[in-house]
């Protein structure tokens, strides 16, 4: 088996998809595959080519040497559609997909008979965590989150109390409870926030306590959770009711992260342009929900856009990309551990394994038909 890792540097992309760790790891799997990477693979994330050579993989200069041969393509980005066609028919492409937004791409996987796997859709169930960059990567884009805001607010986050005088803790306040909004809590109370959180799932409160930080609570009447326990959409009017009490918290803040995100949809917005005016000059908002069409209104995605009070709004589109090595050593491990789980001893080849509960969850595209029952008959 050929496994390609390509560098999508050109796409602005910093991570990447394998590093010479795993690649490692991957040709300790017996019988052993070979593993190419294109040349400029982890030059943005710390990783340079030379260590990829030592760590026994091919570097091609170019992306059709790799790809001529694979039967692997490794990326952690969706590849353009127009390029899908010069994957190998055969080929088994793995990556974030975008599945409910890109059917363009399911389609053009589908006419050129290369197979496609969703990273999005692999279930967030105990056998597959270790597979699961949803969580890897929000665990970083929380973390991120604090220490990008922090660098920005003109204040320091600790209580201090000097000869010079007390400077009381800066106030953090998190909104969506999910992977990032538990690290963005964590983060801010070990550099000594104050932290409030809110989110529509009432069973985070014991977490959000658990880390030392206080549950803001709001009757919004039913919310509840999917069976994959993701956040079901509110109406319009628990939406304001929302708004409404997440108001003075918002005001009070320093610092306000917003995670809140709806699988598959736009993400909700729930802070109001009156709600960023409420804000004292020099408050800092990161909305870790812009790259989905943002939690807060004036978010302008992939830039940090200042009110004219002064309230500066974080719109990066992926905040984990700037930790890029952690990012890519937790992404290529989680790449790592699916190739590991449906590798055949026997063959060395990707085994298809039907009945198997993973490969339904995250398996879109096979033998040129879109397979995956959500998206078969979109
Ligand atoms: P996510 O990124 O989809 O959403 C982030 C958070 O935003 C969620 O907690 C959600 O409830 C919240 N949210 C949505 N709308 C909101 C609103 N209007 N106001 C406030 N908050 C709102 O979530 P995620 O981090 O991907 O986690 C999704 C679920 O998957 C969680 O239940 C998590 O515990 C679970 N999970 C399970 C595993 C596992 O078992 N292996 C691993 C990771 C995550």
């Amino acid at each position: 088996m050929v496994i390609f890792v390509l560098n999508e540097a050109s796409a602005g992309e910093k991570r990447c998809a394998a590093t010479p760790e795993t690649v490692k790891r991957l040709l300790a799997l017996a019988p052993a595959p070979e593993v190419v990477v294109e040349s400029g693979l982890g030059a943005a994330s710390g990783y340079p080519d030379a260590d990829y050579q030592s760590a026994g993989a091919t570097v091609v200069q170019t992306r059709g040497e790799g790809l001529g041969r694979a039967n692997v393509v490794l990326r952690v980005n969706a590849p353009a559609v127009d390029e899908i066609a010069s994957y190998p028919s055969g080929a088994l492409s793995i990556s974030l997909l975008d599945p409910f937004n890109n059917r363009a791409a399911l389609e053009a996987f589908s006419s050129a008979g290369v197979n496609a796997i969703s990273l999005e859709m692999i279930p967030r169930t105990t056998l597959a965590q270790k597979m699961d960059v949803l969580s890897s990567q929000a665990n970083l884009a929380g973390y991120s989150s604090v220490v990008v805001a922090s660098g920005l607010l003109g204040k320091i986050l600790p209580m201090m109390m000097t000869p010079a005088g007390t400077i009381s803790p800066a106030k953090v306040f998190v909104i969506g409870v999910g992977v990032a909004g538990l690290q963005a809590i964590a983060t801010a109370k070990r550099l000594g926030a104050r932290v409030d959180a809110f989110d529509t799932r009432p069973v985070v409160e014991e977490q959000v306590k658990s880390l030392g930080a206080k549950f803001l609570k709001i009757d919004l009447g039913d919310t509840g959770q999917t069976d994959q326990g993701y956040a079901k959409e509110l109406t319009p009017e628990q939406i304001e009711l929302q708004q409404k009490g997440m108001a003075k918290a918002c005001a009070g803040a320093d610092i306000v992260i917003t995670t809140a995100k709806l699988f598959g949809r736009p993400a909700p917005k729930i802070v109001t342009q009156e709600m960023v005016a409420g804000m004292r000059p020099g408050a800092v908002i990161v909305d870790l929900a812009a790259d989905t069409g943002g939690n807060v209104e004036g978010t302008i995605p992939g830039e940090v856009a200042e009110t004219d009070d002064g309230v500066r709004i974080i719109g990066t589109r992926c905040m984990e990309g700037t930790v890029a090595r952690d990012a890519s050593g937790m992404l290529a491990s989680n790449l790592f551990a699916l190739i590991e789980h449906f590798f055949d001893k026997e063959s060395g080849n990707f085994d298809y394994r039907e009945e198997d509960e993973i490969l339904k969850g995250c398996l879109i595209v096979r033998d040129g038909a879109i397979v995956h029952e959500k998206f078969k008959n979109a």
